[in-house]
């Protein structure tokens, strides 16, 4: 069996890997995809010490840096199901058992997308996910939010401060966020909320050029012109197969202590299928840390 069996190869299982690896334990890691969400990334420029660097070279210098360790890795590979007997196993979607005494879950998570035309053509071309990574790209141009909840409105108070103007478009007659959220975004002069309208396209050629909505009280379509678009209608945790083991928040997130341990003994969490209430790659790397640490402290007292 594996001292520490790590599930998910983002910036989180890799870093707890690498960490595992060093204490001269017996670690193996099981992903379907080597560098998760950081694939999909185009300019990184907030992993502080690197100015700035792109999602395929970050995942190269991660997974050259996993081949220094004697790590056993399993790439293209599901994880669905964990069990706690004498030791814990994790169950692969190709049938095989994998059994270790400790475990690091770390299977990242996903932005919900609309599902309008535009969208995914426009991925990485106006259309965002994430105002920390990339509100500093819209500097003095107008872009949309799309969502009222508390992710849409710290957005749109986000990058009110950076862009030009921001438009905000929520599908339900209210915003859903927190009402200390919602006074600070009407006090901003360069802010329009529109609600109650159902986002129809994402426009553009080569690049967004605008959106599409429809009121949904009078049925009328009207059209913005905007150069980003930031899609905030959730995150959603890769838990689900995991429900009726350990504890999750309503959101699915696996809850976690200082030391990265769930309510299962043994089994760990980092990262952002975790209730972390910040979703980075920097922060990710350093609870896959803790969590590869907290599973090493456990392993030298049981
Ligand atoms: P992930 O990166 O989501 O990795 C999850 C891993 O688990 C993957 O290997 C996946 O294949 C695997 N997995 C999932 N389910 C299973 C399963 N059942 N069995 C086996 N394996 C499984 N952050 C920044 O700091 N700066 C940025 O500039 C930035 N830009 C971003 C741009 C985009 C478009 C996106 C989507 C995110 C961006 N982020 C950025 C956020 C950052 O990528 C994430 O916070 C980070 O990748 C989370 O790391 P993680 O290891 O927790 O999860």
């Amino acid at each position: 069996p594996f001292d520490v069996l790590v599930v998910g190869a983002g910036p989180a299982g890799a870093s707890a890997a690498i960490y595992a690896a060093r204490k001269g334990i017996r670690t193996g890691i099981v992903a379907e995809r080597l560098g998760g969400q950081v694939n999909d990334t185009m300019g990184i420029e907030n992993f502080i010490s690197v100015k700035y660097t792109e999602g395929p070279k970050l995942v190269a210098s991660i997974e050259e840096q996993i081949k220094e360790y004697p790590i056993d890795v399993m790439k293209l590979q599901r994880a669905k199901r964990l069990e706690k007997k004498d030791l814990i196993e994790v169950e692969l979607e190709n049938g095989a058992v994998l059994k270790s005494k400790t475990v690091i879950l770390s299977t990242g998570a996903r932005w919900r997308n609309i599902g309008v035309p535009g969208e995914a053509e426009f991925k990485n071309k106006g259309v965002a996910y994430c105002p920390h990574c990339d509100g500093p790209l819209f500097t003095g141009k107008d872009v949309a939010v799309v969502g009222g909840g508390n992710s849409g409105i710290e957005a749109a108070i986000d990058l009110a401060g950076i862009v030009k103007h921001v438009t905000v478009l929520e599908f339900a007659p209210e915003l859903k966020a927190d009402a200390v959220l919602q006074d600070r975004l009407y006090s901003l002069p360069n802010v329009t909320v529109l609600k109650n309208v159902q986002t129809k396209e994402i426009t553009g050629t080569d690049k967004v050029d605008g959106v599409t909505y429809i009121e949904r009280d009078t049925g009328e379509e009207k059209h913005v012109e905007l150069q980003g678009v930031f899609v905030q209608i959730g995150l959603v945790p890769n838990t689900e197969w995991l429900e009726g083991t350990l504890e999750r928040t309503r959101m699915g997130e696996i809850i976690v202590d200082s030391r990265g341990a769930t309510t299962i003994p043994g089994v760990f969490a980092a990262g952002d299928c975790t209730n972390s209430p910040f979703k980075q790659i920097i922060i990710s790397m350093g609870s896959g840390a803790t969590a590869s640490l907290g599973a090493f402290d456990y392993l030298i007292r049981n």
